[in-house]
């Protein structure tokens, strides 16, 4: 039988609408809007797609959404001297930088500049760490996305063992942590894993972020297994595709994301809702 679809596209709007409750709920109160600011650095066309889309669902929701756009020879000292100013700003509870930076520009010290209280993207080591202590309160945008969508389908995690393909800082290694706290047996797989085959079928849960189309064979599903596909690939022809053979695993997973329409919107969905949370609990 085929695989449910895990509707990323309509988990999110229904995340966004409670947002947007939630905002309003604010300013009925007297309160004041959240505020997110988001900073583009160079014109990497890709990441001016993702910036207008974080900006517009920042405007739909009704959030106060300020734009920094900065040249490509913008210095490290410039960028985070803005970042303090962000960082003191009473109106601002999120502050985004998107990624990746020219290469002049030093990412790991950008998300350290960030007060933990705006980091909305969750890639802070104060809020990855507390992840890690189960104790997490702004969480790394797509692995807590994936969890609303796992939540969405109601299944009980505890005991499962979940297996995560890709260990970078902001999917593989978080997911990791989520899984853990969710009460998943967790195996992280990456460049020096031998027989990933192995791995991936033993996965009650599946997640797949390693960035390279049809990597993970369909037949290696698990039958009934829950696969959750990160990847984001353009082919020659243009199609957007996702790391696993999809009309194969499909008909042995018991439910699936597709791509597109899984989990990207999940993403700036997650990061709205951490602004909120920001506002909410840090800056009221
Ligand atoms: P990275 O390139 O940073 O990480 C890829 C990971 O894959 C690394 O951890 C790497 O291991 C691992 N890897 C490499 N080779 C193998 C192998 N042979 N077996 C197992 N693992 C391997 O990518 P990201 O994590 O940033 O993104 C992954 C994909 O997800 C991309 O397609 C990206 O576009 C997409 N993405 C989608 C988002 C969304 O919103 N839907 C958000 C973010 C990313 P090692 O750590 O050892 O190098």
């Amino acid at each position: 039988m085929s695989a449910q679809i895990i509707d990323g596209k309509a988990i999110a709007a229904k995340v966004t609408d409670k947002v947007a409750e939630g905002v309003k709920e604010r300013k009925d109160k007297g309160l004041r809007a959240p505020g997110l600011a988001v900073i583009l650095v160079g014109g990497d066309p890709a990441s001016q797609i993702y910036v207008q889309s974080k900006r517009r669902t920042c405007e739909k929701v009704g959030f106060i959404s300020k734009a920094f756009d900065l040249p490509e020879t913008t210095t490290q000292d410039e960028l985070l001297s803005l970042i303090d100013q962000l960082n003191e700003d009473q109106t601002i509870d999120g502050i985004l930088v998107q990624f990746p930076l020219p290469k002049a520009l030093d990412e790991t010290s950008v998300i350290e500049q960030i007060k933990p209280s705006k980091d909305v993207d969750g890639f802070h080591p104060y809020n990855v760490g507390r992840l890690a202590q189960r104790i997490p309160l702004l969480r790394s945008c797509t692995p807590r996305g994936m969890i609303t969508m796992l939540e969405s389908i109601d299944v009980d995690l505890h005991g499962k063992h979940a297996v995560v393909v890709g260990a970078s800082n902001i999917v593989g290694r978080p997911m990791t942590l989520e899984l853990l706290l969710a009460g998943c047996t967790t195996t992280t797989c990456h460049r020096f894993t031998t027989d990933l085959e192995h791995h991936v079928r033993q996965a009650d849960v599946l997640v797949v972020a390693r960035g390279q189309a049809n990597f993970i064979p369909g037949d290696w599903i698990k039958e009934g297994a829950i696969v959750l596909d990160v990847g984001i690939n353009r082919l020659e022809s243009g199609k957007i595709t996702g790391d696993v053979e999809f009309e194969v695993a499909k008909e042995r997973a018991a439910w699936i994301s597709p791509v597109p329409g899984g989990v990207g919107p999940m993403t700036v969905a997650t990061l709205i809702e951490n602004t909120l949370l920001a506002c909410n609990e840090y800056h009221s």
